[in-house]
């Protein structure tokens, strides 16, 4: 396994991105907080297998960034998780080339930093609602990020199916001509979707999160066996949530790409949920079948 090359300097990266592309190397993007877990980890490989279509050997790359624009004040940047040496040792293990880890948040938002990017639409209601500018906040590092990099593909999670819906409007609307690859959640075994995040659950709250994955599975299921009503799919989530005593934060079925609340559940209608289990705000989501 070889480590991968870290650069701490954004301006450095940006040099070194653009003069690969210009040689005609194809580029791989996975932008992350950090902290590596098996879902990053399919996104990793995915971007190495991205980067090296065509038949010659491309660049995946990574930036890990705990993005202090994107978290409210009470939010839980100051104990976000982090650990650059396991991530650089993931990455390599996930064959990615460079790494970008800014070493200080400054470097990326500098004191005279005024720009902002705004996507409307979608970034409005469930998270966007409970955590007031923090898509503002991921739209803008990720549009820097790709202006960093330039590169030809970048891969997003559908576990922040919120946020992927809202960089795939950025780009659509400003025009980076990216392509953006969803990737489909990873759980661990018992069905809890991986995040950094869980590391913050005691093990009773632990036990208690398995409810997000299971109430997803069980309006999954009564969805197929033909319940349609989106008022009774989600009153059925909610109990199961309220049931493992978690604060429902949302629970909402929406159409999968103006995720707009739906009145009658299709194929394809995805559920959102979000709840707080202790101090612990943990998001999940699925297709209704
Ligand atoms: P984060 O480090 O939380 O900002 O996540 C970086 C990327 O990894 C985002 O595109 C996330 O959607 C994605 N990701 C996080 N957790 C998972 C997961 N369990 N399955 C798939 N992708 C994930």
């Amino acid at each position: 396994m070889k480590i991968p090359e870290l650069v701490t300097d954004p301006a450095a990266w940006q040099a070194r991105c653009h003069a690969a592309r210009e040689a005609g190397t194809r580029l791989a993007l996975v932008p992350t907080m950090g902290y590596l877990h098996d879902g990053h980890r399919s996104l990793l490989r995915a971007a190495r297998a991205r980067a090296d279509e065509g038949g010659r050997r491309g660049l995946a790359v990574a930036s890990i960034f705990v993005n202090p624009t994107q978290f409210g004040p009470g939010e839980d940047l100051a104990r976000y998780p982090r650990d650059l040496e396991g991530d650089l040792r993931t990455c390599g293990e996930a064959g990615i080339d460079w790494v970008l880890a800014p070493s200080d948040p400054a470097l990326m938002f500098p004191a005279d930093h005024q720009t902002w990017v705004t996507v409307e639409g979608v970034s409005q209601g469930l998270c966007g609602a409970s955590r007031p500018g923090h898509f503002r906040g991921v739209a803008t590092v990720v549009a820097k990020l790709f202006n960093l990099t330039r590169p030809h593909v970048a891969l997003f999670g559908e576990k922040d199916f919120q946020q992927l819906a809202v960089i795939r409007a950025m780009v659509r609307d400003l025009a980076f001509g990216i392509e953006i690859q969803g990737m489909p959640i990873v759980r661990e075994a018992d069905g809890l979707a991986r995040s950094s995040r869980n590391t913050y659950l005691s093990a009773e709250e632990r036990a208690r999160a398995l409810t997000l994955s299971r109430a997803l599975r069980a309006t999954q299921e009564a969805a197929a066996r033909g319940e349609r009503d989106a008022a009774s799919l989600r009153a059925h989530a909610r109990a199961l949530l309220e049931a493992a005593a978690a604060k429902v934060d949302y629970v909402e079925l929406v159409h999968p790409e103006t995720l707009r609340p739906v009145e009658r559940a299709v194929t394809g209608s995805v559920l959102l949920l979000a709840a707080y289990f202790g101090r612990t705000r943990l998001i999940d989501n699925g297709r209704l079948p």
